[in-house]
């Protein structure tokens, strides 16, 4: 079944395509009002020669690059637009990039061009439970490391089951998350870049973020009514190491009517902690503004591009009160 022409439209128009580059943690410059320009991030290049070959045109939210071979390589087209750009980059279908659009940014908290966008409730057609996984991955290497560089002890990595995964697949040496649904079902992996690679993170095919919160099944297994809300895997892991067990993930800076819902069923009270960025301070505004009238709201602003894994426990302890080591 396609994708609604409308809807494909309306990704086009709707879905910064800068926002989609920074998910993939693209860094381009600024090279006039409404053009970036730099290295080019799609697999289909492979020219060492042309530097500042890729360049976005945020007005008219089109990419192109002027590298032959890159052109070559992508049936002779110069750009496109921002599903053609996911499709390029996730090696998939238009539609499965349209789809996986729709799941990142449907309901789409991420400041736009200039004006910010009015936070866009697109029920996509496609928003389905996640299906348990149905198999578990052997082998991860809970000792290694990355996690060590990145302040994560082996006892959480071994409580969480993250670790390196040295098995064939997709996610053949990526750190490996596994993501449970609110009944603690395995229904997915995150799979991220330790040595730089993008994509960032790698899910299964047809994995839908927007339809849990990382850690919910254990987060709502703790004492009391408060849970605090981080975007990334990271984040999560350190406020938990932090003896802050109720803590739970969006997975990114965007917030879905389910994940609402899975909230809003679970606790009276949510501390917010997004990452110190546009972003994440626009999420976090949105959030509060939808959730303040059903729940009791704090927000922790941290400062300018701080992110709550990039913190020591005592510092996460001071912004969200003292641990709690009850479970
Ligand atoms: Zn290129």
């Amino acid at each position: 079944m396609p994708l609604p022409q409308a809807d494909f439209r309306s990704i086009k128009q709707r879905i910064p395509i800068d926002g989609v580059l920074a998910r993939y943690g693209v860094k381009l410059r600024s090279v006039g009002p409404h053009t970036l320009c730099g290295p080019c991030p799609l697999p289909t290049h492979t020219s060492r020669h042309s530097h500042e070959s890729f360049s976005v045109n945020l007005a008219r939210q089109v990419w192109s690059c002027h590298s032959a071979s890159c052109i070559a390589a992508r049936h002779g087209r110069l750009g496109g637009h921002v599903i053609d750009l996911v499709a390029i980059l996730e090696s998939c279908s238009l539609r499965q990039a349209g789809i996986r659009l729709q799941d990142w940014f449907g309901w789409s908290v991420l400041p736009s061009l200039g004006a910010p966008l009015p936070p866009v409730a697109v029920e996509s057609s496609d928003a389905q439970p996640n299906r348990p996984l149905g198999f578990a991955l052997q082998g991860i290497d809970t000792r290694h490391p990355y996690l060590t560089q990145r302040g994560i002890s082996s006892a959480t990595a071994h409580r969480f089951g993250v670790g390196i995964y040295h098995g064939a697949g997709f996610l053949t040496g990526r750190c490996v998350i596994p993501i449970r649904d609110e009944q603690s079902r395995l229904v997915a992996y995150a799979g991220r870049a330790v040595d730089g690679q993008e994509p960032k993170y790698r899910f299964p095919a047809g994995f839908r973020k927007s339809q849990v919160l990382f850690n919910l099944d254990r987060a709502s297994q703790t004492d009391g009514p408060n849970v605090i809300v981080v975007e990334g895997f990271f984040d999560a892991l350190k406020v938990h190491q932090a003896g802050h067990p109720g803590v739970v993930a969006l997975m990114g800076a965007s917030f879905s009517q389910r994940q609402s819902e899975l909230l809003l069923s679970h606790f009276a009270s949510v501390t917010l902690m997004l990452d110190g960025d546009q972003a994440g301070r626009h999420a976090a505004e949105v959030m509060a503004k939808w959730l303040r009238p059903k729940v009791r709201v704090h927000q922790v602003e941290l400062p300018t591009r701080v992110q709550p894994d990039q913190l020591s426990s005592a510092e996460i302890s001071v912004l969200v009160g003292p641990p709690n080591r009850t479970s």
